[in-house]
């Protein structure tokens, strides 16, 4: 029965919401409120599952990319949950909504695109729904993947004391959407990272098994948004340094020209990145080449998220992170 017609929900406020109604069961570890729900298996080994919506017009539009590059993305992001948790990617489920004018060879190249991405990852697609669509073209993806029992990493973990990592660089993918918008073509480095974004698997399991890591996930909605919800889950604050967040550059060069993109990196989320808390100092010299991974500031007792400028004043964030009812 429908009791309320307001729409005034945020996203967080709504996921909440629904994660009360669900309640838990004992058969989970972890259920709603991470990037991926947690079930025991035999065998020593946890199942972790995730699902995301890509669609048309919220998450892309055809006309910046190709068909194949789309195909690949609605893979990674995917992925990335799994790497969010230190897992290996195993089975994807994928569901299409398709409008009528997207040709049979446009659906051949987001196929062999979303395939090619998940074979990199020793993935399999596993099944999945195929329907019209009067709408844009919609897709939903599951992902399923393992991990040894344990040694998910998750959001909650986090202490006082503990150094705050982030992997690559930040700001990237966002600068990209941002110039695209206003009908501007971005460097090629720059539009990679929006439109085939890499999810950091290696990496989340390099920190899962050697146990590095205290809590994680991965910046899809933004840095400031994606550590928050570490911060809440673990129950602690942070200092971030702004002067160490890692930027590529391309990103530097277009902050010269307007030093408020710095607003895009902390907040401008499809990072696709790993942000992770360990109580290790050193850890950007352990973890080793390929990945790169940068110190950006340390836990806090005191609770909620302080930005400290290189100036020695504190900084305030211009943007919010991704809300897709806000
Ligand atoms: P992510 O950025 O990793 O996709 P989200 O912010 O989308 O994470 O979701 C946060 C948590 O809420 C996840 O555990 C997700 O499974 C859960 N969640 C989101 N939407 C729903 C929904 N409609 N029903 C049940 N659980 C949901
Ligand atoms: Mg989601």
């Amino acid at each position: 029965m429908v009791t309320s017609k307001k729409t005034g929900l945020q996203e967080f406020e709504l996921i909440r919401w629904i994660q009360r109604q669900a309640g838990s069961s004992s058969h989970l570890t972890m259920g709603i409120g991470d990037d991926c729900s947690i079930q025991p298996q035999h065998a020593g080994q946890d199942l972790l599952t995730s699902t995301d919506l890509f669609i048309e017009g919220i998450h892309f539009k055809r006309e910046w990319s190709n068909w194949f590059d789309l195909g690949r993305k609605a893979a990674a992001v995917n992925i990335s949950d799994i790497a969010a948790m230190g897992g290996t990617p195993q089975s994807l489920y994928l569901g299409i909504g398709r409008p009528k004018e997207i040709s049979d060879g446009e659906m051949e190249e987001f196929l062999s695109g979303f395939l090619t991405e998940t074979r990199k990852y020793g993935a399999v697609l596993a099944g999945g729904d195929t329907c019209g669509s009067l709408g844009g073209l919609m897709i939903s993806v599951t992902v399923q993947g393992t991990v040894t029992s344990g040694e998910a990493l998750c959001r909650q973990g986090a202490s006082y004391g503990d150094a705050i990592y982030v992997s690559g660089s930040l700001g990237d993918s966002a600068l990209a959407l941002q110039l695209l918008q206003c009908g501007k073509q971005p460097d090629s480095g720059l539009v990679e990272r929006f439109h085939t974004p890499t999810p950091q698997v290696e990496l989340g399991q390099k920190l899962s098994k050697r146990q590095l890591a205290t809590a994680m996930l991965d910046i899809s909605d933004g840095l400031l948004a994606d550590l928050g919800h570490i911060l809440t889950a673990s129950g602690v604050g942070a200092e971030l340094e702004m002067a160490d967040l890692p930027l590529s550059k391309p990103f530097q060069k277009a902050l010269q020209a307007d030093p408020g993109l710095i607003d895009l990196a902390l907040a401008g989320g499809e990072d696709y990145e790993l942000v992770f808390t360990s109580p290790l100092k050193d850890l950007a010299v352990q973890i080793g080449s390929p990945h790169t991974v940068t110190r950006i500031g340390a836990v806090s007792q005191e609770p909620g998220l302080r930005i400290h400028h290189p100036d020695g004043e504190l900084y305030r964030c211009q943007r919010g992170g991704f809300d897709h009812f806000a």
